[in-house]
């Protein structure tokens, strides 16, 4: 089979699934962190389980790099950086700073993160550097590039923050879970998902392409349903819980 063949068979399964999980996930919690149950099957140590599950984004991405052709211009290092600026703290660098909580994952949740983390790493490496024919120089000073890389630093940041603030929550050793406050905590539950969604949306913008709009469609599809059930939990889980705050969307949702 062509490999453009299996390239747009990947996007167009990333939209359709995205819209399955979307519905899904309002019905059967993703089964890790405070929602961990039994019944899923066997389980990894949960620091593991992060590494393994998030490894393939910065490694498959960085190999599309290497394979690329035309050879890389500033645009394609750009992309490159931004891409691992994410993943390499996300993969290597956050599973060994979390604290406490839920000491494994299913091993199910972990299979699944790493095939969404290599089909995704692969359709958007391969198209950047590759099927995109490159990005020109002049690509840099785009309004869409430029738009796109102020949303997706100011989501990076917020998502850099809130997870510093849960973790905050947490004395080494310690596995139970506090009403966490300040900053965008005053309006929603999750500023860490709200932060996620908001760097793929403007990966998608700054990228301008199918297979970031499928990676910032999946994003949401899979954090904002996460998001409410985290707020629902809270709810029921504190009485104290400030009743004003909303789950994801300030003063909306
Ligand atoms: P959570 O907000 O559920 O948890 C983040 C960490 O903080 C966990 O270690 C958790 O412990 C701890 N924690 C959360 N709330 C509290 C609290 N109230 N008191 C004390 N500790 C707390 O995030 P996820 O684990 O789902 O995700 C982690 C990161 O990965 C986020 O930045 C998220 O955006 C990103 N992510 C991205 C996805 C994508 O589709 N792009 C998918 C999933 C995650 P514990 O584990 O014990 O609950």
């Amino acid at each position: 089979m062509l490999e453009s063949t299996i390239f747009h068979a990947l996007i167009i399964t990333g939209f359709v699934l995205a819209a399955a999980t979307f519905i899904a996930l309002f019905f059967i919690v993703a089964p890790y962190g405070r929602h961990t149950r039994g019944g899923w099957g066997p389980t990894l140590p949960s620091r593991l389980g992060w590494i393994v599950m998030e490894a393939p984004a910065p490694l498959v991405f960085a190999l599309c790099f290497a394979l690329g052709w035309p050879p890389a211009s500033a645009a394609a290092w750009t992309f490159l950086a931004l891409w691992q600026a994410h993943y390499l703290h996300r993969a290597f660098i956050y599973p060994l700073q979390r604290r406490g909580g839920q000491p494994r994952m299913p091993l199910a949740v972990v299979a699944l993160g790493m095939l969404f983390n290599t089909g995704n790493a692969y359709v958007n490496g391969r198209y950047l550097f590759t099927f995109s024919g490159g990005y020109p120089l002049e690509w840099l000073t785009d309004p869409r590039f430029l738009g796109g890389l102020a949303l997706f630093v100011g989501g990076f940041v917020i998502n850099r923050w809130a997870d510093h603030t849960l973790r905050s929550l947490r004395r080494p050793g310690e596995n139970g879970y506090r009403i966490p406050y300040g900053g965008l905590y005053r309006y929603i539950s999750c500023p860490n998902y709200l932060g996620e969604v908001l760097e793929w949306a403007g990966w998608a913008i700054a990228t301008w392409s199918l297979p970031g709009l499928a990676f910032a469609v999946w994003t949401a599809a899979n954090l904002l349903p996460r998001a409410y059930a985290h707020h629902r939990w809270y709810r029921q889980t504190f009485p104290d819980y400030p009743p004003e705050r909303k789950a994801v969307l300030p003063g909306l949702w």
